[in-house]
């Protein structure tokens, strides 16, 4: 731990921390009440970690004002600030700024050029090290440090055997992280309050240099495919690179950098990672809602109709639930469509129902922890399971002490 916030777990066997769920607002951080609001949005859909963009003196100006608003609303989620540019200056001129945030993010390649990158490189250090922040360096291919880039091409052009242009990338992007905390070391920062990343749009690059990171340093990262895109593309890259390395044990931090759709909620990037580490089996947040995918003999929509019902009041239900009862999120709940697999699937979570297919009897059979309980008919399905599952969290996870 430093100041108040993780920064990670162990790489080298030892039991690591819990993989930490991070977001980042897209309101302008100037902007109060907004940013303030959507960050509490955030901290509700279970983002532990909230990165805010500190672009402008106002924006600076803001970030005390925004973590007092949040302490009035009792949430005191950590708040990163995502400097580039102008950063030494905000941080200089603006130094509540720096005490209220819990991390400072400085991009290696946005820090300036040439002797000046080093000076305000080092001013961002200093700043650091006088509030005790960590700094997550985070390095991204769209803004790599192009005086590095230029010298590691000119060493690749003397090697007997060069590397391509994809291999020469991803060289660069770990140098560029390795040598920023070797210098930010130098520069009197603890190893323990570096934080790395390097981020990418490719699925095959992130998971190469997220290895050889990992195989390079023993600094905690944060994991992240940028720019991943809109809607189940997005969610699909994200998902393939982050779960082979977190099944590989790397990786401390994630975040899933998702296009909102137009209209669209910007808390689906929270429920994406959690959904990612909860099916990988690393953490539990909500009860998992196993539903088949329905088929010729689903007789109708209500089938999937139940499944999103009962998924959307699990989420709904989950912040009551967490105050109250011990291990609710590792409750598994089937809802099935037919009795081809329906009993069966039923029978291994701790809840299940499984409604009538095509040509079946008009009834649903409902099991709980193995053994069929009851069986429900009529127009009141969804209200009476949900009722059944409200009975068996207050039956089946003990009660946590009155704080
Ligand atoms: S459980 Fe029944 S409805 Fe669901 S996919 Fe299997 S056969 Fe089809």
């Amino acid at each position: 731990m430093v100041g108040n916030i993780a920064v990670g777990g162990g790489l080298d066997g030892a039991p690591a921390a819990p993989v930490v769920v991070q977001s980042m607002t897209n309101t302008d951080t100037a902007d109060v009440f907004a940013t303030s609001q959507q960050v509490a949005e955030l901290y509700r859909a279970g983002s532990e970690v909230v990165r805010v963009t500190v672009n402008t003196r106002e924006a600076a100006a803001a970030v005390p004002k925004i973590r007092d608003r949040l302490a009035q609303l009792n949430i005191d989620v950590p708040l990163v600030g995502d400097f580039h540019f102008n950063g030494h200056k905000l941080l200089a001129e603006v130094p509540e700024c720096a005490a209220a945030l819990a991390k400072l993010r400085i991009n290696p390649g946005n820090v300036g050029k040439g002797a000046r990158r080093d000076e305000q490189f080092a001013k961002m250090i200093e700043i650091a090290g006088k509030y005790q922040k960590p700094v997550r360096i985070g390095v991204n291919w769209g803004s790599l440090d192009q005086s590095l880039l230029a010298r590691l091409m000119d060493e690749n052009a003397r090697r007997a055997e060069p590397k391509d242009a994809t291999g020469l990338m991803r060289e660069a992007m770990v140098a560029s992280a390795l040598e920023s905390a070797a210098q930010a070391e130098a520069l009197g920062l603890p190893g323990n309050a570096i934080i790395l990343s390097c981020k990418v749009s490719g699925v095959q690059d992130l998971i190469a240099i997220y290895r050889d990171l990992a195989r390079r340093c023993d600094y905690p990262l944060h994991l992240g495919l940028t720019e991943a895109g809109l809607g189940s593309k997005g969610i699909v890259a994200s998902t393939a690179a982050l779960a082979v390395l977190l099944q590989e044990g790397i990786g401390d931090t994630i975040r899933v950098s998702l296009t909102p759709e137009p209209g669209g909620e910007r808390t689906r990037e929270v429920i994406v990672a959690q959904e990612i580490l909860q099916t990988m089996g690393l953490r539990a947040f909500v009860p998992m809602v196993i539903a088949c995918p329905g088929c010729g003999r689903t007789s109708s929509t209500v089938f999937q109709e139940l499944a999103q019902d009962i998924q959307t009041y699990v989420r709904e239900r989950m912040p009551a639930w967490q105050l109250h009862h011990r291990g609710v999120e590792n409750m598994t709940l089937a809802v099935m469509g037919c009795v081809v697999n329906g009993p069966g699937e039923s029978k291994h979570a701790n809840l299940g129902i499984s409604l009538p297919g095509t040509g079946e009897e008009p009834v649903a059979p409902v099991y709980a922890d193995g053994a069929r309980i009851t069986t429900l008919r009529g127009e009141n399905i969804a209200a009476e399971f949900r009722s059944i599952i409200e009975n068996y969290v207050e039956r089946s996870y003990p009660l946590l002490a009155e704080s």
